[in-house]
């Protein structure tokens, strides 16, 4: 994936700066000009921000703030088995959701932990929640054993949509919100993106992603899309 991303980069002409930490943004009367970094300054005439659960850190950065709230997320994967879920379940009521990988593996997650966070990993006590609600549905998932959890920052937004949008800063783009749900997203959130940036105007598929909508009401109501609380 990452050899498959740099060939791509070097055919568009473009360059991937690995382990590169934007540290503040540089600003000529209310215009973007460049991005300060670990590695030293960026000169840009346009920059697009896409840091998912840290997107309001750096927004902060620029001097404004975004409407979105950073959450933990957590998923896990069971020891491998011969196939024996072939669909996915969602239960909003339990809590849980639940998918075969064609390895074998059962995939099972639940909503955000719902405290805000930054810590690349969530609170077992949410685990165990969700592996009891997963018994509940499938009794015979009780003798499964987990192999590897993990967690992430999730970026969300209180109408549970994302923001594709330009900012209070001249030239300054952002791009999430997204939640639980950005891998799906992903080539609508880059076309889209990409045309608000070289353009200066919003894609008509992302116009009512604004940013604006937090203010004018224009909320696009999308909690029931998941069909697990996030
Ligand atoms: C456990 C878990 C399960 C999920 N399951 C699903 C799923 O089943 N389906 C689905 O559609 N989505 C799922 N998601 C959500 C999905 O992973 C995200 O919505 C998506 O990855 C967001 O993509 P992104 O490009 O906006 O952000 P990311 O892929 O998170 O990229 C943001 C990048 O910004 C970088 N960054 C942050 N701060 C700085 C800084 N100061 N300077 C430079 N770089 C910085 C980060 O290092 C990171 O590389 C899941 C998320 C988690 C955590």
């Amino acid at each position: 994936m990452a050899w498959a991303l740099a060939r791509r980069c070097d055919e568009l002409g473009v360059d991937l700066i690995q382990n590169c930490e934007v540290t503040g943004f540089q600003l000529d009367r209310g215009r973007v000009t460049g991005v300060q970094t670990s590695r030293g300054r960026i000169a840009a005439g346009k920059v697009g921000l896409a840091a998912a659960g840290h997107s309001s850190v750096l927004a902060e950065l620029a001097g404004f703030r975004l409407p979105i709230q950073s959450h933990p997320l957590q998923a896990l994967v069971s020891e491998l088995f011969e196939p024996v879920h072939p669909t996915v379940v969602m239960s909003n009521h339990v809590h849980v959701y639940v998918s075969q990988a064609h390895k074998g593996e059962l995939v099972l997650g639940a909503g955000v932990d719902s405290y805000n966070g930054y810590g690349q990993r969530g609170a077992f006590h949410v685990i165990e929640e969700q592996m009891a609600a997963a018994v509940e549905l499938f009794p015979m998932f009780a003798r499964a054993h987990v192999l590897r959890t993990w967690g992430g920052i999730v970026d969300t937004t209180f109408d549970a949509s994302p923001i594709i949008s330009d900012t209070p800063v001249d030239e300054l783009y952002v791009n999430c919100g997204w939640g639980t749900g950005g891998f799906k997203g992903t080539p609508a959130s880059g076309l889209t993106f990409a045309h608000t940036i070289a353009t200066g105007k919003a894609h008509p598929l992302n116009e009512p992603f604004a940013l604006d909508r937090f203010e004018t009401g224009q909320l696009i109501d999308e909690h029931g899309a998941a069909a697990v609380a996030h």
